[in-house]
């Protein structure tokens, strides 16, 4: 007996059409900070080689999923559509981008695509960051898992969530030692009264 994940099929249109919407979505999320990001200065950054690595595959998880809904280019790994991971996968995509949405919008000013100090950078430990320190990556978590569950093939489909469980692991461990040497106490104490990614558990 096949799992309830193997129940029903539905036509991968309803998955191009799903992650077609909410990359349009989590692009207009971002372009405005984009636009102002442009227009800060940054006091320090620590774009090395492994942030262009990360922010390269980061490049990779978001146009492949595009490369799939436009092109056969990647059909050799194409797999059948199910309802189940389709509903559940767009339920995590609406989440992830919902979160995406606010924690861009308590981070405002001082959010960087990259690991920088900017020009007046305060520490933000208000709203989605009062539980969690990295409520971004969760959301981007989420979101990647989703287009995982929503996008039926292996490529296009794990590409994102591998990306993101890359940059999670790689890059939490850098930004948080940024972050202290430029708040210091502040941040120690931040760090301490809240978890990395899940609100109560890491
Ligand atoms: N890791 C955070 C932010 C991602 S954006 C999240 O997942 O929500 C990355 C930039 O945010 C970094 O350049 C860093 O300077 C900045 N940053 C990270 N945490 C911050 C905080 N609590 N307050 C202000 N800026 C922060």
């Amino acid at each position: 007996m096949g799992s309830i994940f193997e129940v029903g099929r539905v036509s991968p249109w309803a998955a191009k059409t799903i992650i077609l919407l909410a990359s349009i979505v989590m692009v207009a999320i971002r372009a405005p900070h984009g636009r102002r990001r442009s227009r800060i200065a940054a006091i320090s950054s620590r774009r090395g080689t492994l942030e262009i690595v990360l922010l390269t595959l980061a490049w990779l998880g978001f146009f492949l999923p595009l490369i799939w809904i436009a092109t056969p280019l990647l059909a050799s790994a194409d797999y059948p559509l199910r309802p189940i991971p389709l509903l559940a996968g767009t339920g995590c995509l609406a989440l992830g981008l919902w979160l995406f949405h606010l924690s861009h919008a308590y981070l405002g000013a001082n959010w960087s695509i990259t690991l920088e100090v900017l020009d007046n950078h305060s520490l933000v430990t208000q709203g989605v960051y009062r539980r969690v320190r990295h409520p971004m990556y969760t959301a981007l978590l989420l979101y990647s898992a989703g287009q995982a569950l929503v996008l039926p093939n292996y490529v296009a489909g794990l590409s994102s969530a591998v990306a993101m469980a890359l940059i999670v692991a790689l890059r939490i461990g850098p930004e948080e030692r940024m972050m202290v040497e430029q708040f210091g106490a502040n941040y120690r104490q931040y760090a301490a009264a809240t978890k990395r990614l899940l609100p109560g558990i890491w």
